[in-house]
């Protein structure tokens, strides 16, 4: 059975991009008589709004979907420790002081989603007085599991290559996972079998294939599905301006009609496509 989801974070409203995010994973799984799953992640705590959840799934409501609520990434804290406990057993994760500035002044390589950190505090003795991160030794990682590779809908047969991230954040200072882990370890959990998301977070699916080798999770397929861009060809975002479906909803626009036309292909004013 097919198995598809929608994993907003409650830390801003939702716009036309998660709306399209959120059609395509319902649509997937509704034409194939299989689930279509709503996972509301709310780790990051301090930026993490709950009321937020709510008008979600009133957007979501209003768009004309049906969805089966999972648990949030908040219950799953525990998860996220025991995998975490298990890398760092098998030595594959090192504890990493180092704040952003400083990894800024490095004058790091700038990868797909931004610096690719050198690797500074890899091999080296770590003041335990201060805040650590712990990050994934990607060298050792991929030595223990060898080759890898995972399938886009689109995209084809991917060579996995989680070097183009670098040595990412598993366990955040102030949190027990990053993105990264809770992410993988809540889709096998959650049963997903197609991981639909926008093609901003490609590279990041080298990194999930990885985490899924090495902690034995089960692999998905992927459909990482084109971007809808503001007038200046961005990513939609509220901080730059892109209207909440919130906003939509309140002044009684029929949100089935909307879902219908971008399904058609049919963008709100100022709004593009993009699919590389
Ligand atoms: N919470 C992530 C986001 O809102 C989900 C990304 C994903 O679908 O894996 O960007």
């Amino acid at each position: 059975m097919i198995v598809t989801r929608f994993a907003p974070s409650p830390n801003g409203p939702l716009h036309w991009g998660h709306a399209y995010s959120a059609i395509v994973a319902h649509d997937f799984a509704q034409a194939a008589g299989g689930r279509f799953l709503l996972r509301i992640e709310d780790i990051d705590g301090p930026r993490s709004r709950p009321r937020l959840a709510d008008e979600f799934r009133r957007d979501l409501e209003w768009l004309g979907l049906e969805w089966d609520e999972v648990l949030p990434q908040s219950t799953r804290l525990e998860l996220y420790r025991k995998a975490a406990d298990e890398l760092l057993g098998r030595g594959l994760l090192y504890p990493c002081t180092c704040t952003r500035k400083q990894i800024e002044a490095l004058g790091p390589k700038m990868g797909p989603e931004g610096l690719v950190y050198p690797g500074t505090c890899k091999g080296q003795q770590i003041d335990p007085t201060k805040p650590a991160a712990l990050r994934l030794d990607v060298e050792r990682a991929l030595a223990d599991v060898g080759d890898l590779s995972w399938h886009d809908a689109l995209a084809g047969e991917q060579q996995a290559d989680p070097h183009q991230l670098g040595d990412v954040v598993l366990v955040r200072k102030d949190l027990p996972a990053s993105y990264h882990l809770a992410a993988t370890l809540d889709d096998a959990a959650d049963g997903v079998t197609l991981v639909t998301r926008g093609q901003d977070l490609f590279a990041a699916t080298h990194v999930h294939r990885l985490l899924q080798a090495l902690l034995g999770l089960p692999v998905p397929q992927w459909h990482h599905h084109g971007l809808l861009l503001d007038d200046d060809g961005k990513k939609l975002a509220k901080r730059r301006g892109s209207k909440a479906l919130a906003d939509h909803r309140a002044s009684a626009e029929n949100g089935r009609e909307w879902a219908d036309r971008l399904r058609m292909d049919q963008w709100p004013c100022g709004i593009s496509f993009r699919s590389t």
